[in-house]
């Protein structure tokens, strides 16, 4: 299986909608952050995606930073410790900062970056996640802005990786089986 699209068994997001989805949300995004002093924050590596197309829908002046952090491996669950990998090269104290996250499944690594974040002081903190497996959330978490409400099932597109592979496919779908060994991830 040489071709990476004969690898998915399904495409649960098309490319269509989710430049859709992108595009409504900067719209909201704009109007919610006029006049104020954003600061987007992706979620290094799953959010590089998400973070180009959305912000060139945001018709604003603003600025970026990224922090990477630990998350599953190509075989692993996540525990709700995190690694910051990278963490951010400006101060955020006074800012208006919007997380970008590519998806929020247990919610145990969005709960540590918030905490994480707030302690900095920004003047506001907001997240928008392109995904979010609702059934698997373990703890609360206020999301403001959400792309898709997915089930419980491991992905791979857009910016999110199988063993570092498929975040290039332009739509998010599952893989066949045979890929990862009988086992889904996660
Ligand atoms: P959480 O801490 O919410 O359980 O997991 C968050 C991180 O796990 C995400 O940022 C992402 O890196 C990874 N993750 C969660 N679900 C999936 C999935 O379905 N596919 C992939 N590729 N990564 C996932």
């Amino acid at each position: 299986m040489d071709v990476l699209e004969d690898q998915i068994e399904r495409v649960l997001i098309s490319h269509e909608e989710i430049q859709e989805k992108v595009r409504e949300l900067g719209e909201r995004i704009t109007a919610d952050y006029s006049g104020r002093d954003l600061l987007l924050v992706g979620v290094l590596k799953g959010a590089f995606v998400l973070m180009a197309d959305l912000s060139r829908h945001i018709r604003l002046p603003m600025e970026f930073d990224f922090m990477a952090v630990s998350s599953y491996g190509a075989a692993t669950k996540t525990s709700g410790v995190v690694r910051i990998l990278k963490d951010l090269d400006h101060e955020i104290a006074d800012r208006d900062v919007l997380l970008v996250e590519d998806i929020v499944d247990s919610g145990l690594t969005l709960n540590y970056l918030l905490k994480n974040l707030r302690t900095r002081r920004p003047s506001s903190l907001e997240v928008c996640a392109l995904m979010h497996k609702v059934e698997a959330q373990q703890v609360p978490l206020a999301i403001k802005y959400t792309g898709f409400e997915i089930p419980s099932v491991f992905v791979v597109g857009y910016g999110l990786d199988y063993a570092e592979r498929f975040r290039n496919l332009p739509y998010v779908g599952t893989l066949r089986p045979e890929v990862y060994g009988g086992l889904p991830p996660g």
